[in-house]
């Protein structure tokens, strides 16, 4: 595959390349912005050499693209703290299990880069941020993975990160090959950008739980900071993979924001610390929603299976029967949310006609002081 040159955003490649004058000229004309696009890893260590020498700081926010508000708010963290944030959009096959949605996954190339040309200058106007965007590192997989792809499998050979038990549980007992993924691609940026600082939303708690000890166990120089989840005004965590779910299932989708709140609300007015009236809560109001549309028709309804709803140790994520209250607990879940069924003529049914779903979200329960 042919390697792009370092280019930046907002510079088109017909302007770059048409150009008898370089591409130093289609900057100019382009609604320019001082973010750097790369595409190898040697230009990554070439830009960061120097600010190395320098002691300028480097914030990383790793991404798989198709940008949203949640991303956004993690690289205003970044720039708040860092003097340069590195933006990565890497759509990382290797966290994708075989039959995952890997070639349906949204790519939204253009619309990240404008919004990350909007965010930037929004970050130049803002004096309380100390860094900017100062590149966006978007590899080939060959660059990622330079001995070959190894695969997604469950059996696949290859120089993989895994970290266990945390990575087993939850997500990990549903999508066994997702955190031996998303360890080895992070381990990867991390060794490749090396950040002060990398960024990660509390939406994907478990993945913060093995970064986190990943980064312990392996002493890896770099603090991780994790951001709160972002919300749609009603309450729904976003994530890229909401534009799957179309009309219907949008609004039945927040089933899982209203059983983590039942839950909460069960520990903290309920002066409860017991799993079974904590998560029976939660396992009510899902019921309850489920109940709603089973009574239905077909062709009104969306229907979803419940995959867990879990009461864990915020360090190791174990299940725990009582909540801890010096450490507080992770109330945790995940949906499946089926494809309608009977869809309707001009119905809205997402992105890719409305495959399942999975939706995730985590309500972090706080210590309470005896
Ligand atoms: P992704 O592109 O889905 O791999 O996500 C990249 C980063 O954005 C991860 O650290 C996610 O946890 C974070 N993220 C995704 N959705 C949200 C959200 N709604 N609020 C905060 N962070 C998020």
């Amino acid at each position: 595959m042919q390697r792009l040159a370092s280019s930046r955003i907002g510079s088109r490649a017909t302007h770059q390349f048409a150009s008898t004058r370089g591409p130093r000229t289609a900057r100019e004309t382009v609604a320019a912005t001082p973010i750097r696009v790369l595409r190898a890893v040697e230009e990554v260590r070439r830009w960061r050499r120097p600010h190395m020498m320098n002691h300028r700081s480097v914030g990383l926010v790793p991404t798989m693209g198709a940008l949203h508000e949640g991303h956004l708010a993690l690289i205003r963290a970044a720039a708040r703290e860092n003097h340069h944030v590195v933006v990565s959009i890497y759509v990382n096959p290797a966290q994708f299990g075989v039959g995952e949605d890997l070639a349906s996954y949204p790519v939204t190339w253009d619309a990240d880069t404008a919004a990350l040309a909007r965010l930037d200058r929004e970050l130049a106007d803002d004096g309380g941020n100390l860094g900017r965007i100062s590149a966006v590192f978007a590899p080939t997989t060959p660059e990622m993975y330079p001995s070959g792809f190894p695969g997604q499998a469950v059996d696949s050979k290859g120089s993989f990160v895994t970290i266990t038990p945390v990575a087993e549980v939850l997500e990990g007992a549903s999508r066994p090959t997702f955190f031996r993924g998303v360890a080895t691609v992070c381990m990867k940026l991390l060794n490749i950008v090396q950040p002060e600082r990398v960024y990660f939303g509390q939406k994907d708690v478990q993945q913060t739980v093995v970064i986190r000890r990943m980064v312990q166990d392996l002493m890896v120089p770099a603090q991780v900071v994790v951001c709160p989840t972002r919300r749609e005004q009603d309450g729904l965590a976003m994530a890229s993979r909401n534009v799957y779910l179309g009309t219907r299932r949008r609004q039945v989708g927040l089933a899982l924001i209203s059983a983590l709140r039942a839950a909460e609300n069960a520990y903290r007015g309920g002066e409860t610390t017991r799993r079974v009236a904590i998560l029976g809560a939660a396992h009510a109001a899902c019921e309850a929603v489920l109940g709603a549309q089973r009574g239905l028709k077909p062709s009104e309804r969306a229907l979803f299976e419940i995959d867990y709803i879990s009461l864990a140790d915020p360090d190791s994520l174990q299940e725990v029967d009582t909540v801890d209250l010096s450490k507080g607990a992770v109330l945790s879940g995940a949906l499946k949310m089926l494809p309608v069924e009977d869809p309707q003529e001009g119905e809205d049914l997402g992105h890719s006609d409305g495959p399942p779903v999975r939706l995730i979200d985590n309500i972090m329960l706080p210590p309470k002081s005896s």
